[in-house]
C-alpha cells in the first residue's frame, strides 16, 4: 500500500525510525531505573555518576552520545554504548518491521491485522534483544 508512493513510504520510515529510537530511550530508562526500583519519570534525566542533569539536546537519541562523544558533558566519565545501541536498533526494529509488512502482507488489506502484528512485532524483538543486550552490557561496562 505505502510501497506504491515512495515519498509518504519515505516519510512514514523516517519517522518511523525516530519514533522506535524514542523507544528505545525510554527503554533504556526502564532498564536502568526499574532494577533498581528508581522512578522513571523522576529526577529527569542525569548522569548516573555526577548528576549532573542531561540538557535536552545531549538528550536526543543516538545523536547525543555521538556529539558527547560517548562522555558526560560535565564529569567527561564515559556513558556506556549501550543507550546508543538500543536507541538505533529500536530505530530499525520499528522502520524494518513495517516496510516488512507493508511489502510482504499490504497494509490495505488488513490494517489492523498489520497493526497487531507490528506492534507485537516490534514488542517483541525490541524487548527479547533489549534484555540480552542490558544483560551483556551490565557484566561488561555497567
Ligand atoms: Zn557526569
Amino acid at each position: 500500500m505505502f510501497a506504491s508512493d515512495p515519498f509518504l513510504f519515505s516519510v512514514l520510515c523516517v519517522w518511523l525510525a525516530v519514533f522506535g529510537a524514542c523507544v528505545g530511550s525510554f527503554l533504556n530508562v526502564f532498564l536502568y531505573r526499574f532494577p533498581r526500583r528508581e522512578s522513571l519519570s523522576y529526577p529527569p534525566s542525569h548522569c548516573p555518576r555526577c548528576k549532573a542533569a542531561i540538557r535536552w539536546y545531549d538528550n536526543v537519541p543516538v545523536f547525543g552520545w555521538i556529539k558527547l562523544r560517548g562522555k558526560c558533558r560535565s564529569c567527561k566519565l564515559p556513558i556506556s554504548i549501550r543507550y546508543p545501541c538500543i536507541e538505533g536498533f529500536c530505530g530499525i526494529v520499528f522502520c524494518g518491521i513495517f516496510v516488512l509488512l507493508d511489502v510482504l502482507f499490504n497494509f490495505s488489506v488488513w490494517p489492523l491485522l498489520a497493526l497487531t502484528l507490528f506492534l507485537s512485532l516490534s514488542a517483541t524483538v525490541i524487548f527479547a534483544v533489549c534484555c540480552v543486550m542490558y544483560l551483556a552490557f551490565r557484566k561488561r561496562i555497567g
